[in-house]
This record gives C-alpha cells, sequence and structure tokens, in this order.
C-alpha cells in the first residue's frame, strides 16, 4: 500500500470537516436561535450513512448535502429546521435509513420535509406527459403543506445545477430542462430572484453551450471598457449621496448571459445592440424617523438631478410591491454618452427580500394580520389543490399560467390595489374578487367606460363589474381567461353543470323507457347504445341531458306493441291548445288509425290534418318532440322537455308515438330570440344585419332593454326550423359585443 492511497482518506475527513465547520459559520452568522447541537447530530448521521459512497465528481457524497444546507441558511436564509433537513435529504432516498428512523432521531417536523423531499426526488420530468404532470401535481401538494419542502428543493437543484458538468450530457439536458421549465419559474415566484437568475443562466450554459460561449466572450472581451463607463458614470453618484450624509453601497450589476440573449432574441437585436447590460444597485441604510419610500424617492431626486431619466422607464415597486414581495425603485437614466443605465434603489431591507424572498418576508413581517401576497398565492395553490382538475395536465397548464405570469396592478371602484397577472381579462379580474362575481359577470366598466368581460386589463385600470343575475358561465369563457383560479373556477362550475345534465339525460331516458313500460335495465340500455353508436352510459346521459339525441327513436329501438285496445277508453285531456286556425281540414276520423309501430313523418303536407304543433311549447321542425294521440285521433307534437308532455307521458304513455320530421323548409314560425350584450354604438345594426342580410329572415317585433350599458333585446323572427335557429345564433354570437344569444319562449 502506498503512502498515497493511505493520506486520501484522512484528506477527504479535513475537507468534509471543513465543509461542515463553514457551514456553522454561516449559520452562526444569523439570527436564529443557536442549535448547533441538533445541526451537528443531523451531520453526523447523514455523514454515517453516506459513508464511503462518492458523487460522479468524484467528491465524497455528503459534500452535496453539506452544499445544500449552506445554501439553505445562506442564501436563502433558513433555520435549523430546514438545515437539518437540508442535511438529511438524500438519507433515506439513498439509504437504508427510514422515514421512521428519521422521525425517531429528529422529531415529527424534520421528518415530514425530508418525507416531501424524497417524495418529489425522482423530478418533475417523465417519459410521459401524464407522468410528468402527476409528478409536478404531488410537487405542489408537497409545497404547500411546507413551503419549506420547495425552498430545500429549489437549493437542491441549484447545488446540482453549479455541479452539473460532471453529469453525462443527456443528463445534463434533461436535467437544465426541467430547471427551466419549473425550478426557475418557482424561485421567481417565490422571490428567490438572485437563484432564479442564477438557475435560469445555468441551465441555459448546458441547453445552448455554444452560444453561451459566445456571449460570454463577447462580455469579457468588453469588461475593460464597461468597467471604465461605470467608474464614470458612478462616480457623481457616490460624491452625491456621500453629501447626503447616507450609508449606502453602490454595486454594478452586469445582466445574465441569458437575459442578453432573451433580449437578443426577443428584439431580434445583436449583442452590440443590448444597451442595458450594465445596470448599477444602490443598497443604503435607511436613516431614522423618516419612511424608506420618502428616501428611495429621495435618491430618486438626486439621480436624477445628475443624470436624465427615460420618462418611460421608472418601475415602482416601492409604493406596491410585486406579488413575489420584491420591493425597490428602478429609473433609466441616460449616462456619458448616451448610454442608458438602469439604476435600482433600495433599502437594506429591501435588498434582503430580493436576495432571500419569503425567509426575509417571514423575518420582516409585522404579526399574523399583514397577510402577503406570497402568502395569498400559496392560498391559491391550496384551493387549486382542493379542486384537482380531473385530468392531470390540464391541472399542470393552468398552474404553470400562475408560475410565468407577471403582474399588473389595478384597481376596484373603491380605489383598493389589486395584483393581477399581465394578460388579465375583466373576466379574470371578476373572478379574481369573488366567483359569484365571475359567474354572473357581463360586462365591465374599465376607467367608467363600457367593455366586455373579454377585455384584457392595462397596469393602473380601475374595474368595475357588471353583472346581471340572468347571466351563467359559458364554455367560451374559458378562452376569456388567463388566470388559473378563473380557469379553475369555471371547469368547476361546468364539471357541476355537466352532471346536472347527465341526470337529466337520465331522467329522460329513464321516464322515456317507463313511458313505453320498459325498465331501465342492461338489455334495454345497451340496445339503446348500440343504436346510437355511444359506449359510456353516462355520455348516453350527458348527450340526451344537453338534447342532443332524438329519444323518439327508443320507441323505435325497443318498442313491442302491448295488444291491449287503448281505443276502448276516450279519456277527456286537460290541455290541447285550440288554435282554432289549424282546425281547417278533415279530422282523421277513428278508424283510418295512426300505426302507432312506426315513427309518424311530420310533412307539410299532413300539418293540421293528421297532426297539429302544441300551443304550450311551440315546437318547430328539428325540435326534439314528440306525437300525443288525442281523442279525435289527432296528433299533437310536443317538445319533449314540454312539461304538458311529460304529464301526459306519465298519464297516458300508450298514446304517445314517436314522430320525425321531414324536411321543412316552406312553412315559417315565428321564434324568440334573447339577445344581450355591451351596448355599444352599432351594434343593433350589426344583429340586424345578420338577422335580414344573412339568412333573409323576417323580424315580426323586436324589444330592446338597456341598463348600466348592457342590452338584452327580444327578437321575434320567422324561421322554418331549428337548423335556421342555431345558424342564426352561431352568427349572432359572433358580433364582438354579443354576450348571449338564445331561443326563449315568450
Ligand atoms: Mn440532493
Amino acid at each position: 500500500m502506498s503512502l498515497n492511497e493511505e493520506q486520501k482518506p484522512l484528506l477527504e475527513e479535513d475537507q468534509i470537516h471543513q465543509e461542515f465547520e463553514a457551514l456553522l459559520e454561516d449559520y452562526r452568522n444569523t439570527n436564529h436561535r443557536q442549535k448547533v447541537e441538533l445541526i451537528t447530530k443531523a451531520f453526523n448521521f447523514a455523514n454515517a450513512a453516506h459513508k464511503g459512497i462518492k458523487r460522479r465528481s468524484g467528491e465524497p457524497y455528503i459534500m452535496h448535502p453539506l452544499a445544500v444546507a449552506r445554501i439553505v441558511v445562506r442564501e436563502i436564509g433558513l433555520g435549523s429546521t430546514s438545515i437539518c433537513s437540508a442535511l438529511l435529504h438524500d438519507v433515506v432516498e439513498d439509504t437504508d435509513y427510514t422515514i421512521e428512523d428519521i422521525e425517531n432521531l429528529f422529531g415529527p417536523k424534520i421528518a415530514q420535509i425530508v418525507d416531501g423531499l424524497t417524495k418529489i426526488s425522482g423530478g418533475v420530468f417523465a417519459e410521459k406527459a401524464s407522468e410528468q404532470a402527476e409528478n409536478f401535481r404531488k410537487l405542489l401538494i408537497t409545497m404547500s403543506e411546507d413551503i419549506r419542502v420547495i425552498l430545500i428543493k429549489i437549493s437542491d437543484r441549484l447545488h446540482n445545477m453549479r455541479t452539473l458538468g460532471s453529469m453525462p450530457p443527456a443528463k445534463q439536458y434533461k436535467i437544465a430542462g426541467e430547471t427551466q421549465y419549473i425550478y426557475a419559474p418557482l424561485a421567481h415566484r417565490l422571490g428567490l430572484f438572485r437563484i432564479k437568475t442564477e438557475l435560469e443562466n445555468l441551465s441555459f450554459k448546458y441547453e445552448h453551450p455554444e452560444t453561451y460561449q459566445t456571449i460570454e466572450q463577447k462580455l469579457l472581451a468588453d469588461e475593460v471598457a464597461r468597467n471604465k463607463f461605470y467608474e464614470e458614470f458612478s462616480k457623481p453618484i457616490n460624491t452625491k449621496l456621500t453629501q447626503m450624509g447616507y450609508e449606502f453601497s453602490l454595486k454594478a450589476r452586469l445582466k445574465s448571459v441569458y437575459s442578453i440573449w432573451r433580449k437578443m432574441s426577443t428584439r431580434n437585436i445583436p449583442f452590440e445592440e443590448v444597451y442595458d447590460l450594465l445596470a448599477l444597485r444602490i443598497v443604503f441604510k435607511p436613516r431614522e424617523g423618516m419612511n424608506e419610500k420618502d428616501q428611495c424617492w429621495m435618491l430618486y431626486s438626486a439621480i436624477t438631478a445628475l443624470y436624465k431619466p427615460h420618462p418611460e422607464r421608472i418601475r415602482d415597486w416601492v409604493s406596491t410591491p410585486k406579488a413575489n414581495g420584491y420591493e425597490a425603485l428602478h429609473v433609466t437614466v441616460m449616462g456619458p454618452g448616451g448610454r442608458w443605465v438602469e439604476v435600482q434603489i433600495r433599502s437594506e431591507r429591501m435588498n434582503d427580500i430580493a436576495e432571500k424572498g419569503l425567509a426575509a418576508h417571514w423575518k420582516y413581517k409585522l404579526g399574523e394580520a399583514d397577510e402577503s401576497e406570497l402568502d395569498k398565492w400559496l392560498k391559491t395553490i391550496k384551493e387549486l389543490l382542493e379542486h384537482p382538475e380531473p385530468n392531470a395536465i390540464d391541472f399542470m397548464d393552468t398552474f404553470k399560467l400562475n408560475l410565468f405570469a407577471s403582474e399588473i396592478f389595478v384597481f376596484t371602484p373603491k380605489g383598493e390595489i389589486k395584483t393581477i397577472g399581465q394578460g388579465a381579462t375583466a373576466l379574470d379580474f371578476a373572478y379574481m374578487v369573488h366567483s359569484d362575481l365571475g359567474n354572473h359577470c357581463i360586462g365591465a366598466k374599465v376607467n367608467h367606460k363600457l367593455v366586455p368581460l373579454t377585455y384584457k386589463l392595462n397596469s393602473g385600470d380601475q374595474i368595475e363589474i357588471l353583472t346581471s343575475k340572468k347571466q351563467t358561465p359559458q364554455l367560451e369563457w374559458l378562452d376569456y381567461v388567463t388566470t388559473a383560479r378563473a380557469k379553475a373556477k369555471l371547469r368547476a362550475m361546468f364539471k357541476k353543470e355537466e352532471k346536472a345534465l347527465i341526470t337529466e339525460g337520465q331522467e329522460k331516458i329513464e321516464a322515456q323507457l317507463a313511458a313505453l313500460k320498459l325498465a331501465p335495465d342492461n338489455e334495454h340500455m345497451v340496445r339503446i347504445l348500440n343504436h346510437y353508436n355511444i359506449t359510456q352510459r353516462n355520455e348516453l346521459y350527458l348527450q340526451a341531458g344537453k338534447g342532443l339525441l332524438n329519444l323518439g327513436e327508443i320507441n323505435k329501438i325497443l318498442f313491442r306493441p302491448k295488444t291491449q285496445n287503448v281505443f276502448t277508453k276516450y279519456l277527456k285531456i286537460p290541455f290541447v291548445g285550440s288554435n282554432e286556425n289549424n282546425k281547417q281540414g278533415p279530422t282523421v276520423p277513428v278508424d283510418s288509425k295512426i300505426d302507432r309501430k312506426k315513427p309518424l313523418k311530420l310533412t307539410e303536407e299532413n300539418a293540421g290534418k293528421i297532426f297539429r304543433l302544441a300551443e304550450c311549447c311551440h315546437p318547430i321542425p328539428g325540435d326534439d318532440v314528440l306525437g300525443y294521440v288525442d281523442d279525435s285521433e289527432t296528433v299533437i307534437i310536443h317538445k319533449r322537455q314540454c312539461p304538458v308532455a311529460a304529464k301526459l307521458k306519465s298519464s297516458f304513455g300508450e298514446r304517445i308515438i314517436s314522430v320525425d320530421w321531414a324536411t321543412h323548409k316552406a312553412l315559417s314560425f315565428e321564434e324568440v330570440l334573447e339577445i344581450k350584450g355591451i351596448d355599444k354604438k352599432g351594434v343593433l345594426i350589426e344583429i340586424l344585419k345578420v338577422v335580414s342580410e344573412g339568412y333573409g329572415v323576417n323580424i315580426s317585433k323586436m324589444n330592446i332593454e338597456t341598463n348600466a350599458g348592457i342590452f338584452i333585446g327580444r327578437f321575434h323572427i320567422y324561421v322554418h326550423d331549428v337548423e335556421d335557429i342555431n345558424n342564426l345564433c352561431k352568427n349572432i354570437s359572433k358580433i364582438k359585443e354579443v354576450n348571449s344569444v338564445q331561443r326563449v319562449q315568450e
């Protein structure tokens, strides 16, 4: 055995203990309670558990948990529970120890966090999109249980990204992609701005190594000139702030390679035209007796006295912090040589929040009542998880919307500020305030002007939501909303509606069967399913509930004529509208009986002779209808959903016959369309144009009410059949201001 091999384990031990000492040093530098003993215990346990195992880089494995723990304490500012969990995060995953062992040694809290970390250790990416979505879901659930799980997971990922070079290329791509896709946005959303930038930059480095190198080299080539410029630019600011008596630090912030690349590709410009490579950050110690916000603006005045500000590039995150808690005042000024430079003004506290995000938030939080934006966000995650989407991919899409959105500020009519994702519509806003407001939203007033619910909000807009009790969520609203909250609420509503339709459809079909004196047993149901070419019962019920099936056919499919003579009894029927005009022509005599085994064809020639249309429900060709044979052997046609027909079906089932519409294009029927929308100039003309020009349909009467910028119009029109109505509705609803159009009964 050579001397070298003897020495190596000793060196490793030194290396490990050096790193552990550094961790303790980081910890002692924080304000946390001094639990060095517990941390030492966790370290010793993890060190023993991972003994002899090497990372791919050749380092002892324990160096990884140690590094993660250091990120946790130094870069995120978490305390002993998180440090211990970070030290132990790979123990259950990689060794024979169990969660129970951890719980026995370190208590339930640390065990719960380690358990969460173990559950999501597989990462988000998987072979199948569905698996990936499921993993992501798991991640969110774990996260909403204890936010520290995700903070440690992000630290774990950060260290893996920092050491990604020793991984084989295929793994590099996968890990880098996953980081870019999910961990960087999560870090951003949690306010870990510095970490997010580093994660993005490292991902980019491994995904596009050549581009990364090119930009890095250009940055290097520019370095000398850039430093000279920075000196020249910052000197007057330094002098001025010193004169003002401030304690402060100035830092040059160089744009990351990834952000430079993103700017180049989104703006389609070369490297040389990215003018804001450099930013200046001022972090100041606030003076006593004056609030930080005022002091930020004082510094702003001082700087803009030296350099001219760009009027459109002031970002005031001091008056209203970002949803992730970020506070600062950004201003872009013209520096020497006409070069624009961004100046970021932050107090020490603001800087802490910007660097450490959530953890710093907790530190500065004033009592429980102060619900930060981040807490609200975590609450929405919980809400989303409480109403899970049946389809995990939908869920991921919905959730991702929340991660990537950057925010704008809008105002309620009372002047209250709300934060909402960029690109949000008036409808999103309605759902953000309250789901009832969303469900009944018909439009909005933005800055006192009427707008449709699809209106895209701008920062600073004041929004008043207009509602109507009659309004219900429409399927196309899913296209109108961009926030996860609104999407989730809508999906939940539609699911509820679908359930109601399924029940309704089932009742319809069962009533139909009962009228035929048949049970909804398997044999009959299978025949019905086969007939409509549907495989699932629920799907059949749903379609029936929506009125898409001509249930009259059930008769045809299943009806076995009963031998009893229905003509022996003449019953008095309580309804039959008696429109005298329709009674012309001979009534069919009793002996020329209608063939009840076959559906009756409703032809134009037979109208008024063999059949008449019921007054109560006004069926027109194309409607789902049934026939009732009355005393005089005339068939009265009712809509299936007509309450009178339902009564007849249950009392005189044997007199119900199925009927089929023949094509009708000669007769016209008066129908009423109810149209609701935004009362904008010209909208009525648009509607009339569609009705009369497009379809040659006659309007006999119309009645329009307007209220608060919303109109409700009732149009009496003449149509041939349901197809006409459907086409008409479809085309009218294409008019931008029209919100809903439906056939109603007067
Ligand atoms: Mn790890």
